[in-house]
């Protein structure tokens, strides 16, 4: 898929033919995709002989930690005293806006004003991306971050040894959810193949990601399913999770992911959506089956995503979020 954006390809070949030293960020609560690419580019980067750190935001969710094993290099908690300017390049992966670099963006933008450093590389497959970096590495036909990186490994002849390619494979598999979704294709399926080359195992992949929960998540899950309701006619239907919730059952927002498929799931359903109440607010994922394009929806409230798959965040109660969305996707469906 490196059509449009060659010139920049050529720029980042160089980049990391030159080694150097990189940071590596994602995008708040992450996911596999955005985890799986982390891991794989600092593997192909360390095995190049460049010098590379991760930095997450918070702990990495058990079933991620998969793409993490045999890690060449380390994973640092983002704070305030991590020397951002001190690299070459941060590099910026999944992420379809600056804002999603969000607890550094302040003063990752304060560093970059006073001292020109670092220099953003930003890597992601959102057809919404911005182009916030120096260089944009923008493919909205990868079906994942994961895809892109492992272009550029093949492009750049980097070694691709196991534990990049289990990483790489994980982040695919993950933002296809094991090729069920609309962004599968033959090319996908025979990247991920490739990867099997290398030793990767699918079934410890789908064990990692869909069957190590701990049964608070089932009953959180359970929680979720009884909140259930459609409107619309049933072309929309939506799940809810009020912070007690979350409480009751020893969990925490990282572990809803996946509960608005449910909603998506039912006969009938264009969109699916979850609400969820946390820390900074309303948090809202869409999904659509058919035709709809949730990242056109999600961006009117300062969001965005894939055209089947997004995202944002409102700063309200609960009940007022879900009457402000619902009242906006079912002008749509
Ligand atoms: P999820 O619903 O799984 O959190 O996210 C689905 C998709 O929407 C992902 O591609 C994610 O990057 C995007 N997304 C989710 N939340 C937000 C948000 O608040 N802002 C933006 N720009 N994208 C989001
Ligand atoms: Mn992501
Ligand atoms: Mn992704």
């Amino acid at each position: 898929p490196f059509t449009s954006e060659s010139d920049n390809i050529s720029v980042l070949l160089q980049a990391f033919e030159r080694g150097g030293s990189f940071f590596l960020m994602g995008h708040i609560d992450p996911d596999g995709d955005c985890l799986g690419a982390l891991a794989g580019l600092s593997n192909l980067l360390a095995g190049a002989g460049g010098d590379n750190e991760i930095i997450v935001y918070e702990e990495i969710p058990k079933k991620f930690e998969l793409a993490f094993s045999g890690l060449k290099t380390g994973v640092s908690l983002y704070d305030e005293d991590i020397p951002l300017e001190d690299c070459d390049a941060l590099i910026a992966l999944d992420c379809s806006d600056i804002d999603r670099l969000k607890p550094a963006r302040d003063r990752l933008e304060r560093i970059r004003e006073q001292s020109g450093r670092p220099q953003l590389i930003n890597i992601d497959h959102h057809e919404d991306n911005s182009h916030f970096g120096n260089i944009n590495l923008v493919v909205p036909s990868a079906a994942a971050t994961g895809e892109i990186i492992l272009d550029l490994a093949e492009k750049a002849g980097l070694e691709i040894d196991f534990s990049a390619a289990r990483a790489l494979a994980l982040a695919i598999l993950a933002d296809t959810g094991f090729f069920r979704y609309s962004n599968t294709s033959r090319r996908v399926i025979e990247k991920v193949l490739r990867l099997m080359d290398e030793g990767v195992d699918l079934y410890e992949i789908n064990r990692s990601l869909y069957a190590s929960h701990r049964p608070g998540v089932i009953q959180l899950l359970g929680r979720a399913l009884t909140s259930l309701r459609t409107a619309a006619g049933g072309k929309i239907a939506y799940l809810k999770l009020r912070n007690i919730d979350y409480q009751l059952t020893g969990t925490g927002p990282e572990d809803r992911e996946g509960f608005v498929n449910y909603a998506r799931d039912i006969d009938g359903v264009e969109v699916g959506l979850i609400f969820s109440e946390e820390e900074e607010g309303i948090k809202v994922s869409f999904r659509s089956n058919e035709y709809l394009r949730v990242n056109d929806i999600a961006g009117k409230f300062g969001g965005g995503g894939h055209p089947r798959a997004a995202g944002c965040l409102l700063d309200c109660d609960l009940d007022k979020a879900v009457e402000t969305i619902i009242a906006e996707v079912e002008k749509h469906v």
